[in-house]
């Protein structure tokens, strides 16, 4: 028998990813992983659903959670797993988050508007589906529908990007808030993709504010990436995470498959988690 893996990062269509919960875990048995993690944006309604449907499939559905905070510079990706998250005040926190996040869509789009563009938040939130936590990426998508752009790297690039003019700020968490939030409801806060947030500098005071683990192992890691980051995890005695950052079709190809994580990785954020909670 092949050694059990693990993907920890994968969307579902509740935020921006096209696979419903359902369909990540038929994919993830499909694929021959042992568990998946559900790591939706600023969102947890996808962990139930995956869970129930996961009884018969074998696939071990880890609840975790993606939450966008930012600072002055960068959007950062903070990655809870395995949180509690049906207690109340988390609920109706991410649901705050998502009311920012809409009216943070808004804004950018009555900005690419302003610019000649000819674009309508019906029309986005029709093209995003069943989430209600609408995303750039979403916005990409539309952008690419109607033949702004010819793929969804053009819309990023050119408009929507970090660092591109029709971007808008939201969201108003800090990184402390993100991982405090992450504790709170009993979940190990990891860095996100640490390559694509460029800040590396920033990973101390992340570890002062109570990050436990970085994401060494990302589809855009290449592997001197990731062993630059493992050796980064070491010094900072992090635990390791490792996930596809799937979104279905969503970014044009299924991604599920191309980072398979070793399953002992899951079993020491496991025994973790039991520390964390003082088991
Ligand atoms: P939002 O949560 O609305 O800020 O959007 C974040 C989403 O946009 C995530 O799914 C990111 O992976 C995606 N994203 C950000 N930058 C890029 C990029 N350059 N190319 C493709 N997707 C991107
Ligand atoms: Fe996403
Ligand atoms: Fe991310
Ligand atoms: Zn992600």
């Amino acid at each position: 028998m092949s050694p059990k893996t693990a993907d920890l990062h994968v969307h579902t269509h509740l935020s921006d990813g096209t696979f419903s919960p359902q369909e990540v875990v038929s994919y993830a048995k499909k694929i021959g992983l042992s568990a998946v993690a559900i790591t939706d944006h600023d969102g947890v309604g996808g962990i139930e659903p995956a869970m129930e449907f996961s009884k018969n499939n074998q696939v071990e559905v880890i609840p975790g959670v993606e939450l966008t905070a930012e600072d002055e510079k960068s959007e950062i990706h903070m990655l809870g797993f395995f949180i509690d998250w049906k207690q109340e005040w988390f609920l109706e926190k991410l649901g705050k988050l998502r009311q920012v996040r809409l009216s943070r869509m808004k804004e950018m789009i009555e900005k690419l508007n302003e610019a000649g563009f000819n674009l309508s938040l019906e029309e986005l939130l029709k093209e995003s589906g069943p989430t209600n936590a609408a995303g750039r990426l979403h916005l990409a998508q539309l952008l690419l529908k109607k033949k702004y752009v010819s793929c969804i790297e053009e819309a990023f690039k050119k408009y929507i990007g970090d660092k591109a003019p029709y971007y808008v700020k939201k969201i108003n968490l800090s990184y402390q808030q993100a991982i405090e939030m992450i504790l709170k409801i009993g979940g190990l806060p990891v860095l996100a993709h640490p390559h694509l947030l460029h800040r590396d500098e920033l990973i101390p005071a992340f570890v002062n504010a109570g990050l436990r683990g970085i994401e060494v192992y990302h589809t855009q890691h290449q592997n001197k990436i990731s062993k630059y980051y493992e050796r980064l995890a070491k010094k900072h005695n992090l635990l390791i995470t490792g996930g596809s950052d799937c979104h279905g079709s969503g970014k044009g190809r299924i991604l599920m498959g191309e980072v398979k994580i070793p399953y002992q990785l899951v079993e020491k954020l496991k025994e973790a988690k039991k520390k964390l909670n003082g088991k």
